[in-house]
């Protein structure tokens, strides 16, 4: 049976934002000291904006928005978000795509008049042996690239950008003595680092593949020294959220699915919130105690 003080503790959570979903997590988070943050949507607004496009000789920048908002309009990836947007503000129109086969990790693949389409990340053109310009991996932005058949054909350069609450977010938990903060991402690894030296986070770790995230926190379990939160809001969050000792899902924007496997959800788009919940628990065994 859940001790009564905690059904009060899962109240003023929930009047700050913070649904707890069990009395047994509000004593659970109180013992966490370290944190892992999911990167996109999570410590960074999630809402790309296309800033170029580059293309190989031959191929207008028109045809090649087409060619990536004709296979994006299939994925409800950010990234995909941004490029049928994108699309949409130049006027350009897509054309129809069949059987879009989405690759978590990597991006989509496709055919269009029997012709094989690549859309997604330098990876996706590794997986399908396309070979590509060597520049590309130095670019220190989110980049979507297109292959037709077996040619590379051009790419769309992306930005996203750190919430002004990540900020808060590391600040407030170092207030709470929780220095064993971490970021995972599907990302990029120069993207992932810029980002966490801004935020004065010093793990790091991206180019991670869906399993990749999962074994990450797996191997963190090991130790049972190791009490982690895990903070996530894609599909791709939810096993996990399901490992950590405490899933906390971001409610604003978030996944239905991680929202569902989450122990705790935050209401807003705020990653501070953590720390909001961790003293919510805090406060809770203060008074129980
Ligand atoms: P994360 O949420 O950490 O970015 P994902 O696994 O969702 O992790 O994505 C990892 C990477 O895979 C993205 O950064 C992107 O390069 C590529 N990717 C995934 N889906 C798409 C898509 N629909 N279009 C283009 N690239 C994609
Ligand atoms: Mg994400």
């Amino acid at each position: 049976s859940i001790p009564l003080g905690y059904f009060g503790g899962i109240g003023a959570a929930s009047r700050l934002g913070v649904l707890f979903k069990g009395g047994n997590y509000l004593d659970a988070i109180t013992k966490i000291n370290t944190v892992v943050f999911d990167k996109t949507g999570t410590l960074t607004k999630g809402t790309f904006n296309v800033q170029l496009c580059k293309t190989q000789p031959g191929i207008s920048k028109e045809e090649l928005i087409r060619l990536a908002a004709s296979v994006e309009r299939n994925s409800t990836h950010p990234i995909a978000k941004a490029i049928v947007n994108h699309a949409e503000e130049k006027n350009i129109t897509p054309v129809s795509t069949t059987e879009v086969t989405e690759i978590a990790g990597y991006g989509l693949e496709t055919n269009i008049e029997g012709t094989r389409i690549l859309v997604g990340n330098i990876r996706l053109l590794s997986k399908y042996q396309v070979s590509y310009p060597k520049e590309l991996s130095a670019i220190p932005d989110t980049i979507v690239v297109c292959a037709i058949g077996t040619e590379y054909a051009g790419y769309l350069l992306l930005s996203d950008s750190l919430k002004e609450d990540a900020f808060q977010a590391v600040e407030e938990l170092k207030a709470l003595n929780i220095n064993n903060i971490q970021i995972l991402s599907g990302d990029r690894q120069s993207i992932v680092t810029n980002f966490a030296q801004k935020l004065g986070i010093t793990k790091a770790y991206g180019d991670l593949l869906p399993d990749g995230k999962i074994k990450y926190v797996e191997e963190l379990r090991q130790d049972s020294r190791n009490q982690i939160a895990f903070i996530g809001d894609g599909i791709n969050d939810a096993p996990a959220l399901a490992l950590s000792n405490v899933g906390i899902a971001m409610g604003g924007l978030g996944s239905d699915a991680a929202i569902e496997t989450a122990d705790v959800v935050i209401q807003t788009d705020q990653p501070s919130k953590v720390a909001t919940a961790i003293r919510a628990g805090k406060q809770t065994r203060k008074i129980m105690w």
